[in-house]
């Protein structure tokens, strides 16, 4: 119940409100009594519109403020997952987002019998980069490349930067030829693309290894990336930019044009 003590904001408003009760108690007001108690009642009236005015105004403030510190709080929140899902370089997924997005994807695809590829990429010579152009140098080529690849990753497929030079996509729901034909792709526009590093302008190739989680075998998301670690050798071996695909049966060949 409403305080009519002392306490109450609305105190005067109270004691008006007892002055009307008694005044309509009474039997044969005169003219001039009831004219005072109309005005009294007409100025507490008033008193109270003020009130509510007030109240009004500091409520809408405090919600104000509520949802400012609640908007604050939310961009917090998303600076510090940027932060730690992101590569500070490349500006693309960190390791250890990647891991924690293959580590579910892998789960689903032994689930629900769905697939699951990843792509594994290395920059071909990389050091030569390095050792010719600078450290900085290759700093940029790292983020111009990741910059280009990420223009080509399809709406569910996830692309991070595993350290160093090595890259990795994974494509949810994506056999083996068909991750293996977007990797080929992606080389394709790699070494048709040209990085600028304001001196020069440099050319560089990359290798990928790719493996699709055929739905037996496979027991852990490790084996899955060993795979891909594998068919990567393989194209390095067989004479760089080239992507290939690790077989179950027989051994790994050699898939794509490269030269
Ligand atoms: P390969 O074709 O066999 O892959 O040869 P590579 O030279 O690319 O491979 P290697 O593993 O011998 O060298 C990788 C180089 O990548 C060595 C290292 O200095 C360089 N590197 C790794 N991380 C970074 C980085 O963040 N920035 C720069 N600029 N270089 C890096
Ligand atoms: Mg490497
Ligand atoms: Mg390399």
């Amino acid at each position: 119940m409403h305080k009519h003590g002392k306490e109450s904001v609305f105190k005067a408003e109270y004691r008006a409100l007892q002055l009307a009760e008694q005044v309509l108690k009474q039997e044969a007001l005169s003219q001039e009594q009831l004219l005072e108690g109309y005005r009294t009642l007409l100025g507490c009236y008033r008193q109270l519109l003020e009130h509510m005015e007030r109240i009004a105004r500091i409520s809408d403030l405090n919600q104000r403020k509520l949802f400012n510190s609640h908007e604050a709080a939310k961009s917090r929140a998303e600076l510090l997952y940027r932060a730690a899902t992101t590569d500070e370089l490349t500006e693309i997924y960190n390791r250890s987002y990647l891991i924690d997005f293959l580590d579910g994807a892998f789960f689903r695809a032994q689930r629900y019998q769905q697939g699951v590829s990843c792509v594994l990429i290395d920059i071909d010579d990389f050091k030569q980069i390095n050792d010719t152009y600078g450290h900085l140098a290759g700093d940029e080529v790292l983020a111009q490349l990741a910059a280009l690849v990420n223009l080509r990753i399809r709406h569910g497929d996830v692309f991070g930067r595993l350290g160093g030079e090595e890259f990795l996509i994974v494509l949810p729901h994506t056999t083996g030829g068909q991750a293996l034909a977007l990797s080929n792709e992606i080389r394709a526009s790699i070494e048709e693309a040209r990085f600028d590093l304001g001196e020069q302008v440099v050319g560089v190739t990359v290798s990928s290894g790719v493996a699709e989680y055929d739905g037996a075998q496979l027991e852990t998301v490790r084996e899955l990336v060993h795979r891909a670690d594998l068919a990567l050798y393989q194209a390095k071996a067989e004479g760089k930019n080239r992507s290939v695909l690790y077989r179950t049966e027989a051994a790994p060949s050699a898939e794509g044009d490269g030269e």
